[in-house]
């Protein structure tokens, strides 16, 4: 039984785990180690298959609300990092899709509303392309009274896979809106094979071409600047953080494999490199949980994006110190192409590459400073 026939469910925490382990066995199972890659689209139509993508539908529209102040936001935090630890470019999907119909449920009204949430518990694969490159994609009035797009996104998770986009664009005042654009519509407008990296290869985060796309303005969700609010904005980077951390258990479960099978497990040195590589994860781990209640808590205030912020900072250093302590542990032969940890070496480094980790960081801790009552919630008041 998948997660998406369940919406009334008897036991949710029991099914959805189960569902969940499921899923993720079957996207592992997607992912042996190899040169050649698997596409994302066998490892999404597993997410659809055992409900994930539903999943985050709100409860109220039939699916199990975890995008939008779930019920137990560890919940979430489980399968982000169930999904990244069997491969992160499913993590990465199903991490897109959860901010997308977060997106939704905060913003979006009415029939467009209804036919979002509609196809999202139909399966379909959502995601947000907000990273720009050289031609920043614009909103503004066309000749017929309709909106038009220009420029284009880069960095676009999904390029073959996702049935519907949310898109930034900036109109003529500089604020930033957001438009659904279902990907049916955009044909010869997205460019996969561009995404030509060393890893995260099976996200295909290729260009997206908007130029001169008519849209209504139905398609428009929330008004300008919307997108910003917190804690829903930066409040939101402890999801990827919860992806990075299941790549995190992958490459440790891997050293960890190698080191019984050599008979090295035990060995001082090797021993102490591997319970540091459990404490890296158990640390991202507290961090991620932490920061999922207190930013997917109703009564969360903007202020609360600080400890999502922190989290994904926390999390990137320790998954660098863990990539170190692995390469050390494992040696040269996790560089072979039929080791297991060799691909997912490849996508963790990548997909730690997130935006503006220096100004985050600045901006978190210079809003503690100035804020008493944030400085007592970090002892420092
Ligand atoms: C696998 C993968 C999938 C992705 N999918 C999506 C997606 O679906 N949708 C989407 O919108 N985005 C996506 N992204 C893009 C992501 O959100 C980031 O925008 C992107 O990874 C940029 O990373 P970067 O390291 O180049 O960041 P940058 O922000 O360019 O940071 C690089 C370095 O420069 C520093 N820096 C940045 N700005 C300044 C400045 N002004 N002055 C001085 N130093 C600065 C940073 O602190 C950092 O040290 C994806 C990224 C990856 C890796």
């Amino acid at each position: 039984m998948t997660v998406s026939a369940l919406r009334h469910p008897l036991k949710p925490g029991l099914t959805f785990d189960a569902d969940l382990d499921r899923c993720a066995d079957a996207i592992r199972r997607l992912s042996p180690p190899a040169e050649q890659e698997c596409p994302a689209s066998p490892m999404v139509a597993e997410l659809r298959r055992h409900g994930l993508l539903a999943a985050a539908v709100p409860a109220t529209d039939g699916g199990l609300g975890l995008a939008h102040e779930p019920e137990d936001p560890l919940r979430l935090v489980r399968m982000l990092t169930r999904i990244g630890q069997a491969n992160l470019s499913a993590g990465r999907l199903l991490e897109g899709h959860v901010n997308a119909l977060k997106l939704v449920a905060l913003h979006a009204e009415g029939e467009a509303r209804r036919k979002l949430l509609s196809l999202a518990r139909d399966g379909g694969l959502f995601g947000v392309w907000g990273a720009e490159g050289r031609h920043p994609v614009r909103l503004r009035a066309a000749q017929d009274g309709r909106l038009e797009l220009t420029g284009e996104k880069l960095f676009a998770s999904g390029t073959d896979t996702v049935d519907v986009a949310i898109v930034t664009a900036r109109d003529a005042d500089n604020r930033t809106l957001l438009i659904a654009l279902p990907t049916a519509t955009l044909t010869g407008r997205l460019f996969p094979a561009e995404w030509s990296v060393s890893g995260m290869k099976a996200t295909a985060s290729g260009r997206c071409n908007l130029d001169g796309v008519r849209i209504a303005p139905s398609d428009l969700l929330g008004g300008p600047d919307t997108y910003f609010r917190e804690p829903w904005f930066e409040g939101g980077v402890w999801r990827y953080a919860a992806v990075q951390l299941g790549g995190m258990y992958a490459i440790t479960g891997h050293a960890a494999d190698q080191l019984r099978a050599r008979r090295q497990a035990t060995a001082p040195l090797q021993a102490a490199r591997l319970r540091q590589m459990v404490t890296a994860c158990e640390t991202a781990h507290l961090w991620v949980a932490s920061a999922a209640l207190a930013t997917e808590a109703p009564a969360a205030r903007p202020a609360t994006a600080r400890v999502a912020v922190l989290a994904r900072l926390k999390v990137a250093e320790e998954a660098a110190r863990l990539l170190q302590l692995a390469d050390e542990a494992m040696g040269a032969a996790s560089f072979a192409l039929s080791h297991p940890a060799e691909r997912v070496r490849r996508d963790l480094q990548l997909y730690l590459r997130q935006a503006d980790p220096d100004g985050m960081g600045q901006r978190a801790m210079e809003r503690i400073l100035e804020d008493d009552e944030e400085r007592r919630r970090w002892g420092i008041g």
